[in-house]
């Protein structure tokens, strides 16, 4: 068994840990630590980013809370009828459950292949911990990485491509997208429609 998640002063990067040092001297009233996921513990979907984002979930302590890239993802699934929004800003999941394959926020947003796999054992503690999840939209590459691995898959067998359904011995579907980043948005490398069109496909696959 693996634990689910980290503690708040997770020790095993070095780099990161550094940049959590930083940004707890620069800006003390964020949540500056490992972002703990959020959902439902009956989900039978599990959304994977990539990393918190240095002002967005890194600031309120929410994986995708915060910034545009969150924003994007929200109105995604609430439209897909995955979330309700609550009257306190939060967002309520159905039998779905989101984290990221990095759970600290690293520099430029781009952690490295040491740090993503030193994170990794806390995906598998979060897919154990989430049995009836079968089913991973993956957001970016690194994501689709953690998530193919995580799984029991190789990497070969399994590019990296938005829009594709990756379907592994083990049980597990994974749907990759690319992310709901800022710069993917704003140069029309993913729009809201592609974006939707993932969440439909998974819906399609609903156990
Ligand atoms: S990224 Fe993951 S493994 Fe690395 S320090 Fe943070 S919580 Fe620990």
């Amino acid at each position: 068994m693996h634990a689910p998640e980290p503690p708040a002063d997770c020790p095993l990067c070095p780099r990161l840990v550094t940049y959590r040092h930083a940004n707890r001297l620069g800006n003390p009233e964020w949540h500056n630590a490992p972002v703990q996921g959020f959902g439902d513990p009956a989900a039978w979907l599990l959304i994977l980013g990539l990393a918190p984002g240095r002002t967005g979930a890194n600031r309120t302590g929410r994986p995708f809370t915060g910034d545009s890239a969150g924003s994007l993802l929200e109105a995604t699934l609430i439209a897909a009828g995955l979330a309700t929004p609550q009257e306190n800003g939060t967002l309520h999941l159905h039998r779905t459950f989101i984290t990221n394959a990095v759970r600290c926020a690293p520099p430029g947003n781009k952690p490295t292949p040491a740090e993503v796999h030193a994170c990794r054992p806390f995906l598998l503690g979060t897919l154990e911990a989430l049995p009836a999840a079968r089913t991973i939209v993956a957001l970016g590459q690194i994501a689709h990485q953690s998530a193919i691995k995580a799984c029991g898959g190789k990497l070969p067998k399994h590019p990296f491509a938005h829009g594709a359904v990756h379907r592994l011995y083990t049980g597990y579907t994974v749907l990759d997208s690319f992310h709901p980043s800022q710069l993917n948005t704003n140069t029309g490398r993913l729009t809201p429609e592609m974006l939707t069109a993932v969440f439909a496909q998974a819906l399609s696959a609903q156990p």
